[in-house]
């Protein structure tokens, strides 16, 4: 047995919404374990510090600028990816957002921007990467899905649906380029400590505190997890460690949860 498996020595990577939360985590333990990583999302400023701490390692990075909805923007992504580092070996599709509301008070507008970053995005991402993968007849894709996926969520039926969707894609790109040398799989994480989920509940005031704390005791294990918690095992599924693992999601969410 070599651990050497578990290293990413020289690889190259793209992580969507890598700049904050779970995709910083990635890209950093990416860098760690010696990738070249490219973060992408729509604002410069949170993706320009990540690229930084990632040069401090060692690695080479790029911080670029891309709406997931938007088919030309991606391409660009893959495509400068591919100019600037001859190859793409591992694509995350993390870029994810949501709002808070009840079915009834979802506008056909809202729902279409939630299902266009959390679902579209993961497909046009996977579309522009693969024909590269295809040619090297090697690579990953790890998708961050959601246990909002699996249980549904009452006040982000868009979010849960795409995510779902999500993990249906995942199963369906593992079987269509598994003869590549492609490999698909997810993660679900339950509740992650990130700026995204502090935005979402507005955690600043009494009321935030009381969510954070009833969102800890719907966890098995009792509290919220850390970004870190959800890189170490999307570290596993881009390394050849787990080289016979394609298709499957994996939760990472404290154990499962006694409202389920
Ligand atoms: P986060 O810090 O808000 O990260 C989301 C990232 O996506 C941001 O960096 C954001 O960057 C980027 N993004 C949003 N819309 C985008 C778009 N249209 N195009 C490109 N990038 C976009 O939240 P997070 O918690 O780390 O979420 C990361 C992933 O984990 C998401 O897919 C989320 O659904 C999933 N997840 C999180 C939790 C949790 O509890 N935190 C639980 C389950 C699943 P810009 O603003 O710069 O675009």
């Amino acid at each position: 047995m070599s651990l050497g498996l578990f290293r990413l020595d020289d690889r190259v990577a793209i992580v969507t919404g890598g700049g904050t939360g779970i995709g910083k985590a990635i890209a950093l333990a990416f860098a760690e374990a010696g990738a070249h990583v490219v973060v992408g999302s729509r604002k410069i400023e949170h993706l320009e510090p990540v690229a930084q701490a990632i040069r401090e390692r060692s690695r080479r990075s790029l911080a670029l600028v891309v709406d997931v909805r938007n088919v030309n923007q991606v391409e660009q992504l893959v495509e400068r990816t591919v100019a600037e580092f001859g190859k793409i070996d591992i694509l995350v599709n993390n870029a994810g957002a949501s709002f808070l509301a009840p079915v009834e008070g979802i506008t056909p507008n809202g729902w279409n921007t939630v299902v266009g970053i959390n679902l579209t995005g993961v497909f046009l991402c996977s579309k522009a990467a693969g024909p590269h993968m295809i040619k090297q007849q090697r690579g990953v894709i790890i998708n961050i899905a959601s246990i909002a996926g699996e249980h549904g969520s009452v006040l982000m039926a868009p979010y849960a649906a795409a995510k779902a969707g999500v993990m249906n894609f995942t199963k369906t790109l593992a079987l269509a380029w598994a003869r590549h040398g492609i490999r698909v799989n997810a993660i679900a994480p339950g509740p992650i400590l990130t700026e995204g989920f502090e935005g979402v509940l507005g955690m600043s005031g009494g009321e935030g505190k009381e969510i954070s704390r009833r969102v800890a005791e719907s966890v098995a294990m009792g509290r919220w997890g850390r970004p870190e918690e959800v890189a170490y095992p999307a570290l596993l599924l881009a390394s050849d460690a787990s080289s016979y693992m394609t298709g499957t999601t994996i939760f990472v969410d404290g154990g499962p949860s006694p409202r389920h």
